[in-house]
């Protein structure tokens, strides 16, 4: 039997109140890994990597595997996009890449594929439907002879798709290829807002490409929204909403798109004078909340919302959800190894980066070596912290008691200063704090980054400071 979302809906768990937010709003990190990716230094390299690899094999390799594959093309350049990308619509630069992230794979494969099985894949971008069906299989085929697929029903095998660019057969080849939950973006429905941004997609567009994946049997259907976009008003994104809830998505992310054109150049040619108010931002934020909870999405966390069926909310209401590089997985403690350039792999305690560039990346393979060009080794204090941060943006609770059965530490003294910076919040009534439990208010969940920024160790330090604002967007 299929069991609405409104049947299992609950109260909502999330609470909107503009004047703490506009008092705390700052910039931060989103804390897709801790310590965060402009924390890794070119002093890790392939060697650190290897060893990392090889300390979980002696370990045992309890963990499944995570294999990320990074598609770096795209035809055409959202405004917007702060994603490493290639635009081109010149596809012999892909049959090149694909040569190269085939020799990665093998040599991923040779060094790892044997350590357990493979319970979640995604292909992420750029876009990754810049592939061709023929390419795309071919990939995979050569991915499953190194590593060991679970099952459709015990695995996660996602990938973010351009509607723009698939046709209604390509959606269901996907599914017959072995992915089983698909993602796209959206953004804004209206012509006018997808003008000012170059991402043309007709609503008619997108709504057949989540019929036909419906049909094609993806279990999960993610789409994107961004709010603060030119042109966008509290009237267009209302619109925006009723199609979207009408249309009835499993997950809804929804963006506060950033202007940071100092670090990102497509942004240039986003019209400044056409961008809404940090005031029209926050009542669309509120609008956006108050429309998908009234209908039923629960309030994940960090932008996302879910149906109260949909695996993530399950896996967070049973304390299973995790967070990585592609946001909340239901698949927590895995070994990440992610391929393909500027992809970041977490194995063990460390992180590791590719090569960003092309010519580096294929340089380095070239070489015969894996194109690691960054990377850190966490010691036990980023461990812990790490543990923290994930619980609390995956389940807006953290048991001390455990912490302190887990790691040799009394939380009130090794925490001191922390606390201190946490008890202001409680004022603010963000959390609440007792001997056992630190536990995020639903006020407080909106603010969860400010709340985690208390245990980033690297944001204290000095020098730090003042580059803060260049490199992390606005907590909301
Ligand atoms: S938003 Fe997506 S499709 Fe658009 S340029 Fe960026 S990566 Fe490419």
């Amino acid at each position: 039997m299929v069991v609405p979302a409104t049947a299992l809906s609950f109260a909502p768990n999330v609470q909107f109140d503009a004047a703490l937010i506009r008092k705390l709003s700052r910039q931060g990190p989103r804390y897709t890994s801790y310590p965060t990716a402009d924390r890794f230094t070119d002093g890790f390299g392939m060697g650190d990597y290897m060893q990392a690899v090889n300390s979980v094999r002696a370990m045992g390799a309890r963990n499944p595997l995570s294999l990320y594959v990074h598609i770096p093309f795209c035809d055409k350049l959202c405004y917007y996009c702060a994603c490493n990308k290639i635009i081109t619509k010149n596809r012999s630069k892909a049959e090149v890449y694909l040569t190269y992230l085939k020799r990665e794979i093998d040599m991923q494969g040779k060094l790892a594929g044997d350590l357990n099985m493979v319970t979640q894949l995604h292909f992420g971008g750029g876009t990754p439907t810049y592939l061709s069906d023929e390419q795309m299989g071919d990939l995979l085929a050569h991915m499953r002879r190194w590593f060991r697929f679970a099952t459709d029903d015990a695995g996660e095998y996602s990938i973010e798709i351009d509607p723009r660019t698939v046709t209604l057969e390509r959606i269901r080849t996907l599914r017959t290829q072995g992915f089983n939950r698909i993602s796209f973006g959206v953004q804004d429905f209206d012509p006018d807002v997808q003008k000012a941004v170059n991402r043309i997609q007709p609503e008619e567009t997108t709504l057949a490409v989540m019929n036909a994946a419906r049909e094609a049997g993806f279990r999960s259907i993610s789409i994107d929204l961004i709010y603060g976009l030119p042109k966008q008003n509290l009237m267009t994104m209302d619109r925006t909403l009723t199609k979207v809830i009408a249309a009835d998505p499993d997950r809804i992310s929804i963006y506060n798109y950033a202007h940071m054109p100092a670090l990102f150049k497509s942004q240039r040619r986003i019209a400044e004078d056409e961008l809404p108010s940090a005031e029209t931002k926050l009542d669309m934020l509120s609008l956006c909340i108050k429309r998908l909870t009234t209908a039923g999405y629960v309030y994940i966390g960090m932008d996302h919302f879910a149906k109260p069926t949909d695996d993530l909310a399950v896996a967070q209401r049973q304390g299973r959800l995790h967070r990585n590089f592609q946001g909340y997985s239901t698949h927590a403690e895995a070994e990440m190894i992610s391929c393909g350039v500027s992809a970041i792999s977490a194995v063990g305690s460390t992180y590791s980066q590719n090569e960003k560039t092309l010519d580096a990346y294929y340089e380095r393979i070239e070489q015969g070596e894996l194109p690691i060009a960054r990377g850190i080794k966490l010691n036990v204090d980023d461990l812990l912290r790490r543990i923290i941060i994930q619980m609390l943006m995956c389940n807006f609770e953290l048991s001390i008691a455990s912490l302190e059965v887990a790691y040799p530490i009394t939380f009130a003294n090794y925490f001191a200063k922390e606390l201190e910076q946490l008890r202001v919040m409680e004022q603010d009534s963000l959390l609440t704090i007792d001997p056992e439990w630190l536990t995020v208010s639903p006020k407080g969940r909106l603010l969860i980054r400010n709340i985690c920024m208390v245990f980033d160790r690297y944001l204290g330090e000095k020098q730090e400071v003042k580059t803060e604002r260049l490199r992390y967007s606005k907590t909301i």
